[in-house]
């Protein structure tokens, strides 16, 4: 058996040694009973299986024509007859022979076969064969009679084709051998004979190759007025004018090219760049020796940073004129060419001085005119000129005579008178507001002036844009207009109050007294008066003081600005707060005493506010208390966004670290349980240790969220450290009661 179970490995597994079998086999010395039983078999199919795996492999198998005697190989749909009536297994045996550890092939004696593949043996018993020749007669069925038949059939065609392809291409092939030997003694052009030009490669391939020729191209060999190249010169043979006709009326193509098509001007221009190119450093030695050299008689103008790099111009110049006669490779000849060449010449130009691509183009002003920017030019002699002109035959020309570009003069002497009336015009506004310029006897909100009951408001933004105007008065456009509209409400209300603006709101507006007022008024469009009237209540009435403005304030949009405010307070991330530790004999009073009301009194005060009624101004008839609210808008950016900085920046500047505070970044959505555990990370406290509070005001939900606790970015929160509970039992019971398992517990975190 060749294959068998490896009981180590528990695979299958084949085994590859050689075993002989003869090609008869005597069944008789087997038998009991040898008179009556033929016992002569003879060897008649032999299976062999390819491959040294259990695995994989292929079969084979041979098999012997019991009529005739030939052995056959039956290999899929291959079936080859042996050579000689005798079967061959060596050539099975290489295929198999992958491993070179097995025993060597053992000699075989007469009359045996050796195979270390062969899995299945077939013996026949003698004679049978011979006794009933009907039995092996084997009939072929019809449809696979006729299968065979098509086959044959196809391939007897395939095989005329093959033999008719062969004559055709040995008759062409002569064909070819006549044409070459009929034209090559035309070929050779003699001298003062009319001639062609043909491509080298063309001419090459049409003698050697027996195939048809391609027809002729010539168009690589074109420059760009669409004659013969120069350069390309070498590539093309000469040939006489009438093997020329016989080849371009057999083959076809072109452009033809005869004894006329060298393009001269390609030649003349290749001519003069050459020449230049050697001239070029002599050029420009005296050049320069001959521009220090003062002027006798009529010069011309040259820019002086043409000047400087005129060598390095001309040397680009010159390469791209080279390259300009090149022809291109692409058919389409105009288009490819240029853009070539832009390329290239940026090459070569790199490095120049402010990318100058043209001599002179640095004294042609944007008209195409002589700039009249003097400083940049200098006068050279005719004599300079000339020598320059033949590098730059296209560049500007400017004679000592010619005319400055008009239109610049013009505009020149427009900015001119501008900038004097700019001038004198910052002048006037200057002197008539020396004080708001000097910022000097500048009026305030706190300290109400004694003697007037009016004061004006601008924005900051315009008194600012106005001191730049004054400062600089050719270098910014002067102010034309107060732009009081960006203190006012769509609705024509202002936006601030009296108290804001004490409160910190005043950086965006700027006070006026009334005489500047009159003189704002008076020099600039005014689009809305705004002003702040104080009103001193007689002693029947209180005796206190009032303040209104003019335009009143707009209740609607103060208050839905608020509202923004605070929801921009309460849907913050990342927001810095400051956690301040106090020490135990210390009280929370004394920590934060400028934070008294909790922010839930000012939520109620709020609820309260009174709406318009009458004449009073309600907003500047507010307690105190309510002035709070308007606090938390401190900082906050303002809906007139050019005139403010960014609220957060500036508040966290303002913000002073005490000692012992320490910033945390906190979310508005995360809960006062995930704050102490950052707070225990940053100050050593466990958790159940923290009493914080905020404004005074304790806070204790653990589950509630800092934005529902009035937590605001930037606010100060203090936190009262409990003293460690000497029982631990106790501490243990109180930290599971108010703090569900964190994974702490017995860790060196939880210390103080
Ligand atoms: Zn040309
Ligand atoms: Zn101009
Ligand atoms: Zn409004």
């Amino acid at each position: 058996m060749r294959f068998i179970f490896d009981r180590q490995t528990g695979h299958k597994k084949k085994l590859n040694t050689f075993i002989s079998f003869p090609e008869q086999l005597d069944m008789g010395p087997f038998l009991e009973d040898k008179q009556d039983q033929k016992c002569i078999y003879e060897l008649s199919a032999v299976l062999i299986h390819r491959g040294i795996s259990a695995y994989s492999g292929h079969y084979i198998a041979h098999v012997k024509d019991a009529l005739t005697g030939d052995w056959y190989k039956f290999n899929d749909e291959e079936i080859e007859k042996m050579e000689g009536k005798k079967l061959q297994l060596g050539v099975e045996e290489d295929i198999g022979d992958t491993v070179k550890s097995q025993s060597r092939k053992p000699k075989c004696s007469k009359g045996y076969h050796c195979s270390r593949n062969a899995y299945m043996l077939v013996y026949k018993i003698q004679g049978e064969e011979t006794s009933d020749p009907t039995r092996t007669k084997v009939e072929v069925p019809s449809f696979l009679q006729r299968l065979v038949d098509q086959d044959n059939r196809k391939f007897e065609e395939w095989c005329t084709e093959m033999a008719d392809m062969r004559k055709q291409s040995v008759d062409k092939g002569k064909a070819k051998h006549e044409e070459v030997k009929e034209l090559y003694t035309l070929l050779s052009a003699e001298d003062g004979e009319q001639y062609d030009f043909i491509p080298m490669d063309w001419l090459k391939k049409w003698l050697d190759d027996s195939t048809v020729s391609k027809e002729i191209n010539n168009s690589p060999f074109l420059c760009s007025h669409g004659k013969l190249h120069p350069d390309k010169v070498g590539e093309v043979k000469r040939i006489s004018f009438q093997a020329a006709n016989v080849l371009y009326e057999r083959y076809g193509g072109g452009p033809r090219l005869n004894g006329s098509s060298l393009c001269r001007e390609c030649v003349s221009q290749q001519c003069r760049v050459l020449r230049l190119k050697n001239q070029l450093s002599e050029d420009f030695k005296e050049v320069s020796n001959l521009v220090k050299r003062s002027i006798s008689g009529e010069g011309y103008w040259v820019g002086k940073a043409s000047l400087r790099s005129w060598r390095q111009l001309a040397l680009v110049q010159l390469e791209e004129d080279e390259h300009e006669t090149k022809p291109s490779n692409s058919q389409t000849n105009g288009q490819g060419l240029h853009t070539n060449n832009k390329d290239f010449a940026s090459d070569l130009s790199e490095g120049l001085e402010d990318e100058m691509k043209t001599f002179n183009e640095d004294i042609v002003c944007c008209h195409g005119g002589l700039s009249i920017l003097e400083l940049e030019r200098k006068l050279v002699s005719t004599e300079v000129w000339t020598k320059l002109r033949k590098y730059f035959p296209k560049s500007p020309e400017f004679s000592q005579n010619q005319e400055l570009c008009q239109q610049c003069l013009t505009l020149e002497q427009e900015e001119k008178d501008n900038e004097a009336i700019s001038k004198m015009m910052a002048l006037d506004q200057k002197n008539q507001l020396l004080n708001l310029f000097h910022e000097k006897n500048r009026p305030t909100l706190t300290k109400w002036p004694q003697g007037t009951e009016v004061l004006y408001i601008v924005p900051v933004f315009f008194v600012d844009e106005w001191k730049k105007f004054i400062r600089r008065p050719t270098k910014s456009s002067p102010v034309s207009n107060v732009g009081n509209t960006l203190l006012l409400c769509p609705h024509g209300g202002f936006m601030f109050t009296y108290e804001s603006l004490i409160n910190g709101e005043a950086q965006h507006v700027a006070l006026l007294w009334p005489d500047e007022w009159e003189v704002i008024s008076r020099l600039f469009i005014v689009d809305h008066s705004i002003s702040i009237h104080c009103l001193k209540q007689s002693k029947s009435n209180g005796g206190s003081t009032q303040f209104t403005t003019q335009p009143e304030l707009c209740w609607e949009c103060r208050e839905s600005f608020l509202f923004q405010q605070q929801r921009d307070l309460r849907e913050y991330t990342q927001a810095t707060i400051y956690i301040r530790k106090i020490l135990q004999d210390k009280g929370m009073k004394d920590a934060a005493p400028e934070l008294n009301a909790s922010s839930s009194e000012a939520e109620e005060d709020r609820e309260e506010l009174p709406r318009v009624d009458g004449e009073t101004d309600p907003d500047f008839s507010q307690s105190q208390d309510n002035a709070k609210r308007l606090k938390l808008s401190d900082g906050a950016a303002l809906f007139v966004t050019n005139v403010t900085k960014p609220g957060g920046i500036r508040r966290s500047t303002r913000h002073r670290k005490l000692r012992g505070e320490k910033a945390l970044i906190v979310s508005a959505n995360q809960t006062l349980k995930e704050l102490k555990i950052q707070i225990m990370h940053a100050f050593s406290v466990a958790p159940f240790d923290q009493n914080l509070s905020i404004n005074g005001k304790g806070l204790t939900d653990d589950s509630a969220t800092l934005g529902s606790l009035g937590v605001i970015p930037e606010s100060i929160i203090c936190l009262k450290a409990d003293e460690p509970i000497a029982d631990y039992a106790v501490m243990d019971d109180a930290y599971q009661v108010r703090m569900p398992e964190e994974g702490f517990k017995g860790t060196g975190l939880l210390g103080h």
